[in-house]
């Protein structure tokens, strides 16, 4: 069993593409980097991402919400 990348208990059963700060990190040379989650750890990480995206404006001018 894998290990969580949050809460570091090996029971992590998702793998996702967002990092523990809830962003999509793109490396040019070895691209997304795949963490491990538990499932309760995921859906904190999809709530975090959900109240970001929901708190972001267009005029704000910001970068994409899940970009770095
Ligand atoms: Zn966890």
């Amino acid at each position: 069993m894998l290990v969580c990348a949050i809460c570091q208990k090996e029971n992590a059963v998702i793998q996702s593409r967002l990092s523990p700060d809830s962003y999509l990190r793109h490396d040019r040379e070895t691209g997304y980097t795949i963490y491990h989650y538990c499932k309760s750890c995921h859906l904190d990480l999809l709530a975090k991402v959900w109240e970001r995206l929901s708190q972001t404006r267009i005029d704000d001018n910001n970068p994409a919400p899940t970009a770095i």
